[in-house]
């Protein structure tokens, strides 16, 4: 059964992020049903979802409570225009979120998906300054090594080459600094050394050119597309700062990192920092739904806040705006947040995570074993001492998913990097199946 449906799936579908010259020889995997971590296919067989569904999921696949959140919103209203009009579950839901959320954001803007959310905070921090009459503010700042999505605005703030490179024509051109990225240090060098430079680099290039910079954007903790690159609290305390001081925008997408992903709630309570945007999708409904929200400051708000004539209204929208089905589901997440300490559970979880990547360390193709809270990363490379990357043409990444799923494991290398992002649900049991199917994947992949 699952042949049959690969076989129709090929006629007339066309897969993201996917060569589907691929299928040719990689079959496609038709899943049914979903349960915890662990996803069925149409033949019985089962995988450990080790990736969260592309970063989505958060307590488990058919969790029943947000099943049953999103059961008892569609018996009453499944959408409605959020212009002009309003519902429960959107309220409920900006006023749960300003609750959880960093100190001093205290509006909502909704989305439907994490680009676009991008594309709102960037329209919003350049009509702001705009209102506020600094015109010259259109440019952006990102780190070397973000990934913000793949619209033309999102992925203009993005420096990953294998989705930049081809539309580079079509993109706005951002400021690009160096990331503070721990796996760049020099050798000797400490990631606080290393971050602080990058810090001095951000604060050369706001000195230079503040007057033309609306925004920064990062992705604060870990740089996911990347390959799940991570460093320092320290770099946002000073990004931030930066910003204040040389009257810059800080827009923090928190898309992948929110929602516990790294230890807290949100990645930037780490630092201690409230961005002036708060980009959040993905983990948001618990990985049901699509759903995005853009949070920001009374300041950003009072700066579109005047009679209609003066022309200074955010006239952005999407059609699903603020549905009350994702609506529904995400209040279930907050909710679940508030009654079942996830965030104290994870702490155990990650802990068990540690222990069981700890000796990949010593592995001679791993370059470097890394982790902030629930993810988890091991870096491949050719030459340990040089850190001398593998050749990508070589594909070893896809040798690891193709070993992982015969052992009913989804992992989804990036490059070289093999990186776990399961579930919160995971238990100590899984955890040690990921990693040992992992660590015979990188046995076949750097052999092979
Ligand atoms: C996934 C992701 C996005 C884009 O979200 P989509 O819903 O896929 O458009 C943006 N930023 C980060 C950090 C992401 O991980």
């Amino acid at each position: 059964m699952n042949a049959e449906l690969a076989a129709r799936d090929l006629r007339v579908l066309w897969h993201p992020c996917t060569q589907m010259h691929d299928h040719e020889s990689l079959p496609i995997v038709p899943i049914r049903s979903g349960h915890g971590a662990w996803l069925t296919d149409m033949d019985g067989n089962r995988y450990l979802d080790a990736i969260s569904s592309w970063w989505v999921n958060l307590f488990g696949h058919g969790h029943p409570r947000i099943a049953n959140a999103i059961r008892a919103q569609l018996d009453r209203l499944e959408h409605v225009i959020l212009a002009g009009f309003t519902h429960e579950p959107a309220v409920h839901l900006a006023e749960g979120l300003l609750q959880v959320a960093p100190p001093g954001l205290t509006k909502v803007f909704y989305a439907d998906n994490g680009s676009s959310a991008i594309e709102v905070a960037l329209k919003m921090s350049f009509h702001a300054w705009r209102n506020a009459g600094a015109e010259d503010k259109s440019r952006f700042v990102a780190l070397s090594g973000s990934y913000h999505g793949e619209t033309l605005g999102a992925l203009s703030v993005t420096d990953v080459p294998l989705y930049r490179e081809t539309y580079a024509p079509l993109l706005l051109q951002p400021f690009f600094v160096p990331s503070p990225d721990s796996y760049e240090c020099a050798p000797g060098e400490s990631a606080q050394a290393y971050s602080d430079r990058c810090a001095d680099a951000l604060d050369q290039l706001l000195a230079q050119h503040a007057n033309e910079i609306a925004a920064m954007i990062l992705e604060p903790l870990v740089q996911g597309a990347a390959g799940m690159r991570m460093y320092p609290a320290g770099y946002l305390k000073r990004a931030r700062a930066a910003c204040d001081r040389y009257g810059v925008h800080l827009i923090a997408d928190e898309i992948m990192v929110g929602f516990g992903r790294t230890g807290t709630l949100f990645a930037c309570e780490q630092a201690g920092i409230t961005p002036d945007f708060l980009c959040l999708s993905k983990g948001i409904t618990g990985g049901f739904l699509p759903l995005a929200a853009v949070l920001t400051t009374p300041a950003v708000f009072d700066a579109f806040y005047a009679e209609y004539q003066t022309r200074r209204a955010f006239l952005h929208s999407h059609s699903y705006t603020g549905n009350p089905l994702a609506c529904a589901a995400a209040c279930e997440v907050l909710k679940m947040f508030a009654e079942e300490d996830w965030l104290a559970r994870n702490r155990s979880t990650s802990s068990t995570l540690a222990a069981a990547i700890e000796p990949l360390r010593a592995h001679p193709s791993v370059g470097d074993v890394r982790q902030t809270g629930m993810i988890a990363a091991v870096e491949l490379v050719r030459d340990r001492a040089t850190r001398e990357p593998f050749d990508w043409r070589e594909r070893r990444g896809l040798k690891v998913y193709r070993h992982a799923l015969s052992r009913g494991v989804l992992l989804r290398p990036l490059g070289n990097v093999i990186y776990f992002l399961p579930p919160y649900c995971i238990s100590a049991d899984e955890i040690a199946l990921m990693v040992r199917v992992a660590a015979e994947g990188i046995e076949i992949a750097v052999n092979g």
